[in-house]
């Protein structure tokens, strides 16, 4: 890594959203009221006392946050060094969704809107956002791959009790990236009364540094959580799973100007990344716009998107977020891979040698221990991004 890295332009967009080369709003002019609308205030209203008393109040009180800090001594021992799982997956819903969607559910409420749409992959963020908008008393419709409908039943089963509509993507792939293209075609036929929830830190800009504030919860808690068991705030090493990139945003962000943090993020590596079927957006993407900013997404010469591949439905999308499209770029993060198979050799290592059962896409982020060298001193934070429930019916197949 240079010393030359701008460090604030890694953490922060500059105000028409650009890390570096990524980011910015290509929206079509039927939203531009509505990011515009997003873009002015999203700032002014979430710094005021009355929306950060309400959302620390729900992240605590309905969330459950602070989310652990777990030594893992097994894993530590085996892997002769220090391991922390941020234990995300005790979130309320499973997974770190849950936090954006409070955040962003209270913005909309700031905003006077009365519907809510989302787009989901896992079925995790339109859990959480279902869950937030029955808190709240809101509408609202998730648009899913039908892939996804079918190896997510049980999250399908959990929207529809909490009260919402769920809509099956029915093109391209059949998932997220589908469902996401459906959404906005929502989003453009009702502009007046309708707010967004996207679910990662993608989409137009302020989307991208929305979430990735909303989540960044997550390594504010990870620092006091570490000072008080180590002495020291900074771990030597962050991971985290990508799929959009919103846990490892989340992770990352108070670390990102800590040059000594090693940052390492874990795409989907699906059937291996030169198999034809794999999610790995950095090792097989190039500059390109996908569903509102510039970033890195997978993509033949002429631009059409490639369909991905990935055992789970969290990763499974061609692109990351232009945060992340910057910290690989600037070498700032490092980024790596797992294929679908060391990811459920992970999960089902994790369950035997810890007792939790994680996310398939959090175990990614645990495929790489067995890859990288640690020192014995070293303090390797992983962010457990969800727990497993959702994907008993793949892990069953694999017993
Ligand atoms: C959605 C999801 C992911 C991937 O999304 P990011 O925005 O990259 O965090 C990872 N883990 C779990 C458990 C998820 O539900």
């Amino acid at each position: 890594m240079s010393d030359k890295i701008n460090y604030n332009a890694l953490l922060h967009p500059d105000k028409n959203g650009y890390y570096g080369e990524f980011g910015g709003a290509f929206i079509p002019e039927m939203l531009y009221p509505n990011v515009q609308e997003l873009k002015k205030k999203y700032l002014s209203i979430t710094s005021t006392k009355r929306f950060k008393t309400a959302f620390d109040k729900l992240l605590k009180d309905f969330a459950g946050r602070p989310t652990p800090l777990f030594y893992a001594e097994n894993l530590s021992r085996q892997y002769g060094t220090n391991i922390y799982l941020k234990r995300e997956d005790l979130c309320h819903t499973g997974a770190h969704k849950i936090n954006n969607t409070i955040g962003q559910i209270l913005l909309a409420e700031a905003l006077g809107k009365k519907r809510i749409i989302a787009e989901t992959g896992a079925g995790q963020h339109g859990v959480a956002t279902a869950t937030v908008c029955a808190l709240k008393g809101l509408e609202c419709i998730v648009y899913m791959g039908e892939k996804d409908i079918e190896r997510q039943a049980p999250n399908v089963a959990r929207m529809q009790m909490l009260g919402a509509t769920v809509v099956p993507a029915v093109s391209g792939s059949k998932t997220l990236k589908d469902a996401t293209n459906e959404a906005i075609r929502d989003w453009i036929n009702h502009p007046e009364d309708t707010y967004y929830i996207i679910g990662s830190v993608v989409g137009p800009h302020p989307y991208p540094d929305m979430v990735a504030r909303f989540q960044s919860v997550i390594s504010k808690e990870i620092k006091s959580q570490l000072k008080k068991v180590t002495g020291n705030e900074l771990p030597t090493h962050v991971i985290a799973c990508v799929g959009g990139g919103s846990n490892a945003a989340g992770a990352f962000y108070h670390f990102i100007k800590e040059k000594k943090v090693k940052l390492l993020a874990v795409e989907a590596a699906g059937c291996g990344v030169t198999s034809g079927m794999s999610a790995a957006t950095t090792q097989l993407g190039s500059t390109g716009i996908l569903h509102g900013s510039m970033s890195l997404l997978m993509q033949t010469a002429d631009g059409q998107v490639v369909e991905p591949h990935s055992i789970s439905a969290g990763l499974d999308y061609p692109g990351i977020g232009p945060l992340h499209a910057n910290l690989y770029r600037s070498k700032r993060a490092t980024f790596l891979s797992a294929t679908d198979a060391e990811a459920l050799e992970a999960a089902f290592h994790l369950a035997k040698t810890e007792g939790i059962i994680p996310a398939l896409e959090t175990a990614h982020a645990l495929a790489i221990l067995k890859n990288e060298k640690f020192k014995k001193d070293d303090v390797v934070v992983i962010c457990l991004s969800g727990r497993g429930d959702k994907d008993l019916a793949t892990y069953m197949k694999h017993l």
